[in-house]
């Protein structure tokens, strides 16, 4: 198939006014609407720079980081991997039917068990990727060494074509809240990284990340990322039956005021299993309006995402990376949790 001049991933689309200048080239959905506005200069761009460029030249970015693209062409999934109903259409009908319900399943001990051997595999690409980070290696590098190890462990990697997400895990470097995109942005010394992964194994999925740091990381970086670190474990132990999902928010901001730091409202944790994301819905900040009391075989993750400066956030023009609106760095550490009768369980735990 004919790739996007822009990005590379596959598409049939051709631009219209690009034709009439007899400039014939391909632009995917995103990138297409992306770069309408400042369609001529852009495209020109394109052209001229085939090799590494910034598709979005006249984006306001908020911090130094840029997409660097073209992205690598899309990764092949074997054929014998079991594919979630997204896979091919980029549409997750399954889990959309259900988004507007704010019933939480209560899983039985069979759907546990397959969410527990989701989970191991899942902790296991992400130590595999951990491996593969070094000053000097591209995010796209990190997203090959995840996408092999779960085609070794017969994982589809769940993010891969989720709503049309180009790759098979988010890579976010500094000022980038979630959902980066890995690309050819070769990783620096001092940098901080955050790799989420999800894989879908066996009919349920798993999601877990952490944030590692690139070479040498200055006392503020370090300090944002352990106190991240320590804002999910004690939220984890937070969790047993009777809780309400809305208290787990006090537990997080507690300890960003305390640093002195901001916790990003946009994101939130979720329930998964059967799907990606479902619910309950659970925010990191304080004085949220989360809905459910935690019972015994709920599964769900939580993530909080802690800033430097503002806790707000924007988002890039491939409409996926979630940035800081001051450029600032933003850290975050994830787990897969199952509530047990007394207490809980870190299925995604090391
Ligand atoms: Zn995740
Ligand atoms: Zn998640």
């Amino acid at each position: 198939m004919p790739s996007c001049s822009v990005c590379s991933t596959d598409t049939t689309r051709k631009c219209p006014k690009c034709l009439e200048k007899g400039i014939d080239a391909y632009f995917c959905e995103p990138c297409f609407k992306a770069n309408w506005a400042t369609h001529k200069l852009s495209t020109l761009l394109t052209l001229c720079q085939p090799k590494e460029h910034n598709p979005f030249p006249f984006h306001t970015y908020t911090g130094k980081l840029r997409p660097v693209y073209p992205l690598s062409p899309k990764r092949e999934v074997l054929p014998t991997i079991a594919k979630p109903d997204y896979a091919e259409t980029g549409d997750p009908i399954s889990e959309r039917k259900l988004r507007n319900s704010s019933q939480i399943d209560v899983l039985t001990p069979e759907e546990i068990l397959g969410v527990r051997k989701a989970c191991i595999i899942g902790r296991e690409v992400l130590e595999e990727a951990k491996t593969a980070v070094k000053v000097g290696v591209t995010t796209d590098e990190i997203d090959r060494v995840v996408h092999e190890a779960c085609m070794a462990r017969n994982a589809y990697p769940s993010p891969l074509n989720y709503y049309n997400f180009p790759k098979s895990c988010c890579t976010s470097v500094n000022e980038v809240i979630c959902h980066g995109i890995p690309d050819r942005y070769v990783l620096q010394d001092g940098d901080i990284l955050n790799i989420d992964i999800s894989v879908f194994h066996g009919g349920y999925h798993a999601d877990l990340n952490e944030t590692v740091y690139v070479g040498n990381v200055d006392a503020s970086g370090r300090k944002l990322v352990e106190t991240t670190r320590e804002a999910l474990q004690k939220a984890i132990e937070f969790v047993k039956p009777g809780m309400l999902y809305r208290d787990i928010g006090e537990v997080i901001q507690k300890i960003a005021d305390r640093e002195g730091l901001s916790v990003v409202r946009t994101y939130c944790g979720h329930g998964i299993g059967k799907y990606f994301h479902c619910s309950p819905s659970i925010p990191h900040y304080a004085k949220n309006k989360a809905v459910g009391v935690m019972k015994p075989g709920h599964i769900f993750t939580i993530e909080p995402m802690i800033s430097e400066g503002t806790w707000k956030d924007e988002q890039w023009p491939d409409r996926w990376t979630a940035v800081t609106a001051d450029g600032k760095r933003s850290a975050q550490f994830e787990e897969t949790l199952l509530v047990t009768e007394d207490g809980v369980e870190i299925l995604t735990r090391f």
